[in-house]
């Protein structure tokens, strides 16, 4: 199922947000309005992401890049 291949895909790799409903997503489109996401890095006001935001930064340490 191609469907499931590229979730899980998604879901190892990033974080997306939608720029018109201000919400997150693993998906390209928006589940909500159906538009494009965007790749969402660093997010200064979303507490809830600052978790993803220490994790993504302690993989990296780990793995030697900073
Ligand atoms: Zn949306």
């Amino acid at each position: 199922m191609r469907v499931y291949e590229r979730a899980g895909e998604e879901m190892r790799s990033t974080i997306r947000y939608c720029n018109y409903c201000k919400i997150y997503t693993m998906k390209e489109k928006c589940r909500i309005c159906g538009k494009e996401t965007i790749i969402k890095k660093p997010p200064k006001f979303s507490p809830q992401d600052r978790y993803g935001k220490y994790r993504r930064y302690l993989k990296k340490m780990e793995r030697g890049l900073i």
